[in-house]
């Protein structure tokens, strides 16, 4: 059913950062918190999740630009210090990078699974109602459940 062909590339929009995901998605997923909306600079962000050792940064030095500042996340967001393109944000709770789905060279690829903070989606944003969608940061006992009885 994926069209991912692994290994998968990216980057950002000078091509000063490029990367390689050796792996599926292990959750793909739509955020609508107010970080990823300052993040991305539109209603939310699109992320697909990979095992940080699966996430290989062959070229350039993504600056961390602080952590999630707003909704309690325990997430750092890394930038593109020359074009200053969203790329990455980290979790080294969970070991997890969430990678921005429009850096990927295919981003056509990308099938969300999941929502995020629906609690703080913009008035004019249309939440994709097609998938589960949480109002704001589910517990991984319950991600782990839905996506279990997801299949
Ligand atoms: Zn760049
Ligand atoms: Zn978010």
């Amino acid at each position: 059913m994926s069209k991912y062909s692994v290994p998968y590339e990216g980057g950002c929009s000078c091509g000063d950062i490029r990367y390689r995901c050796l792996s599926e998605p292990t959750m793909s997923y739509h955020c609508y918190c107010r970080d990823c909306q300052r993040g991305s600079g539109s209603g939310y962000g699109s992320r697909i999740a990979l095992n940080t050792p699966d996430f290989e940064l062959m070229r350039g030095d993504a600056k961390c630009h602080g952590t999630g500042l707003d909704e309690g996340t325990r997430v750092r967001r890394y930038f593109c210090p020359s074009c200053g393109a969203d790329v990455c944000s980290i979790n080294t709770q969970v070991e997890q990078v969430f990678i921005s789905v429009p850096g990927l060279d295919d981003p056509s690829v990308f099938q969300p699974q999941v929502g995020f903070w629906t609690s703080s989606a913009q008035p004019w944003v249309k939440v994709n109602d097609d998938i589960k969608n949480y109002e704001t940061q589910p517990t991984m006992e319950e991600l782990v459940e839905h996506f279990r009885s997801d299949g």
